[in-house]
């Protein structure tokens, strides 16, 4: 009886994995042609300062607006897009986009300091993309301290010297750096010295407990620290209440993104905002 089970079990799980595997291939060639057919489209999420509130940039976050499916979110494509080689096309078209986007709103005359495009490791592990990052600055005229990139700790480590070689160049370019998630990969203090990020962003997970989880608030409170002795600015990631936000203002903490101050919304949502605070 237990071994008809079991051979039950295993048919159930083949079946499932086949399907699996059907979907994966089915989503990534929809994504193929996503690309080709403007499926994508970009969101902007707000980053305030802490104490001024001032607005000092938006993370550029992607979309698909599959036209059966509805909203996919990048949970459920980029890792498919990261292991097809897909995020490289997929990654210079969000670069390239966001970029025209931030010129158009400077054209407009409204103050925004920069936009944060998020990056692959398989994307910063190919010899052209520093001048994919130099492409998207020129056809865009936007001076090199309008964009940062936000990359993980793991890709930072996936091939560190490669890394740091690519980052170097595009460093000189003005562009900032800014270290994605941080607390959630191997948190290397060798890397935050060797890379030198402009900034760390501090991982929601342990924002969202804040301040009544006494561990998420010591590691908060000790990565604040740590990033302001080193000279980097720290922004807290998913800040989705007052108490959240009046707390990190009391450990020291420069700025926050999260529902609290903006959900990821469209170019002309931000545009309004911008308006209002030039009028
Ligand atoms: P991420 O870079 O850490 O982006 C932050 C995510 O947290 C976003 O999810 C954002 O919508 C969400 N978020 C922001 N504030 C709050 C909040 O207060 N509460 C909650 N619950 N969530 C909040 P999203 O847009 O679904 O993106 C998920 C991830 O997908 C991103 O995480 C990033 O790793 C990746 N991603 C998004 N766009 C791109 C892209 O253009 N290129 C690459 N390579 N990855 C991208
Ligand atoms: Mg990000
Ligand atoms: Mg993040
Ligand atoms: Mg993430």
């Amino acid at each position: 009886h237990a071994k008809a089970h079991g051979r039950n079990t295993f048919r159930f799980y083949t079946r499932e994995m086949n399907t699996q595997v059907a979907d994966r291939l089915q989503l990534e060639n929809r994504l193929r042609r996503a690309l080709e057919q403007d499926e994508l489209f970009l969101l902007f999420q707000p980053q305030h300062d802490i104490n001024s509130q001032a607005l000092i940039g938006c993370e550029v976050l992607l979309r698909w607006q599959d036209p059966t499916e509805g909203l996919i979110m990048p949970s459920r494509f980029i890792p498919i897009a990261e292991d097809s080689g897909l995020i490289v096309p997929l990654g210079r078209w969000v670069l390239r986009e966001a970029c025209l986007q931030m010129a158009r709103w400077r054209a407009q005359g409204l103050q925004l300091p920069k936009i944060a495009v998020n990056v692959s490791a398989r994307q910063l592990a190919r010899l052209d993309f520093t001048d994919e990052v130099r492409d998207a600055l020129q056809e865009s005229g936007l001076p090199g301290h309008c964009l940062e990139i936000e990359v993980t700790e793991s890709t930072l480590m996936e091939d560190a010297d490669l890394a740091s070689r690519q980052l170097a160049i595009i460093k000189a370019m003005g562009v900032r750096l800014s270290v994605d998630d941080f607390g959630t990969g191997y948190s290397s203090l060798a890397y935050l010295k060797r890379f030198a990020p402009d900034t760390i962003k501090i991982d929601r997970s342990f924002v969202s407990d804040l301040p009544g989880d006494s561990e998420d608030a010591a590691i908060v409170s000790a990565i604040i620290h740590l990033a302001r002795a080193l000279g980097m600015s720290t922004l807290a990631e998913g800040v989705e209440t007052m108490e959240q936000c009046d707390f990190l203002r009391q450990l020291g903490c420069s700025g926050i993104q999260g529902y609290l101050l903006g959900k990821p919304q469209d170019a002309n949502s931000i545009a309004r905002q911008l308006g209002e605070l030039v009028s």
